[in-house]
């Protein structure tokens, strides 16, 4: 049975008994509004861990002024349903002042790798995060903490600072979960009308596309982004944040695929910013 927590002292003790009794802690980290791709992440906590926590906080400090955090959707309900159907033992939903007291004023310094991509176009986005995560890590000790490559950046975020703060959790990727037709699972999906859900399917038509043309030999990177953004194009998405080729681990632009490669877009479909991305993988490797 699903036991929801909102206390930061109560969800602390608990999994500090949990873990001295033996237990092996899973932590799912979520904005709610939950979907296929967030109950992927329990499944997969549940393979490894005894114990599997999931939370639910929309993180006031990563949005931007402009950004829908008052419009976000927050569904506990369902949410709450969702989590026992998946066999989640434990939800946290704090509330804001919990986690921000008045007057706090200390944030993680995000690492290198959140400067290009999302750190140009949202500027603070993963000060926000990696303060939010960090917290979480510190308020719900766990041994693994779980992510969606959904979020592609953010994953390799969280990995450099667990490793630049020493902080003793694993971090664990999982793939991304997509609509039968491609379109990559988000909670912002239910801002799209028909129309616009329709035009969304260019971004991943688009990157399956370069995909394509990579495990079919082709190496030019130039090409590969054009080849993104004509999809794009036709669909009409016109509003582009950016179509990136670039290096799985620093996020550098490349100019070869020898090391591999991950395609990210993002891009708005109407006032939705919606992003997806994708490995490359040479014919050869
Ligand atoms: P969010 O609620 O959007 O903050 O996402 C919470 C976690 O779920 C993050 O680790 C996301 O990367 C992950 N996630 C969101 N959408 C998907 C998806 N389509 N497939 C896999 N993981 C996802």
């Amino acid at each position: 049975m699903l036991q929801t927590i909102s206390s930061p002292t109560e969800i602390y003790q608990r999994l500090v008994a949990l873990r001295q009794s033996g237990k092996k802690v899973g932590l799912i980290p979520t904005m709610g509004a939950l979907h296929e791709g967030h109950l992927s992440l329990v499944r997969r906590a549940k393979q490894s861990c005894d114990v599997t926590v999931a939370t639910i906080f929309v993180n006031p400090t990563q949005f931007g002024p402009q950004e829908d955090f008052s419009k976000y959707p927050r569904t506990l309900e369902r949410d709450q349903e969702l989590l026992q159907e998946a066999g989640c033992d434990l939800l946290f939903c704090p509330s804001a002042d919990l986690i921000y007291p008045p007057g706090y004023s200390t944030a993680v310094d995000p690492p290198a790798v959140a400067i290009p991509l999302e750190g140009v176009r949202r500027p603070g986005h993963f000060r926000g995060v990696a303060t939010i995560v960090l917290k979480l890590f510190q308020l719900l000790p766990s041994d693994q903490a779980f992510f969606g490559a959904k979020d592609f950046q953010q994953v390799l975020v969280i990995r450099r600072m667990v490793t630049d703060l020493n902080v003793p959790i694993e971090i664990v990727t999982c793939p991304i979960i997509r609509e039968p037709d491609g379109l990559a699972m988000s909670s912002r999906n239910r801002y799209l009308s028909s129309e616009e859900r329709s035009q969304a399917l260019a971004i991943s038509r688009g990157l399956h596309k370069a995909a394509d043309l990579v495990a079919k030999g082709a190496t030019d990177v130039a090409l590969l982004q054009q080849a993104i953004r004509e999809e794009l194009d036709h669909a009409q998405i016109a509003r582009i944040d950016y179509v990136a080729i670039a290096h799985p681990e620093t996020l550098a632009e490349v100019s070869s695929l020898n090391d591999g490669a991950v395609a990210l877009v993002a891009a708005f479909v109407g006032t939705t910013r919606l992003i997806d991305n994708r490995l490359l993988q040479p014919a050869t490797k």
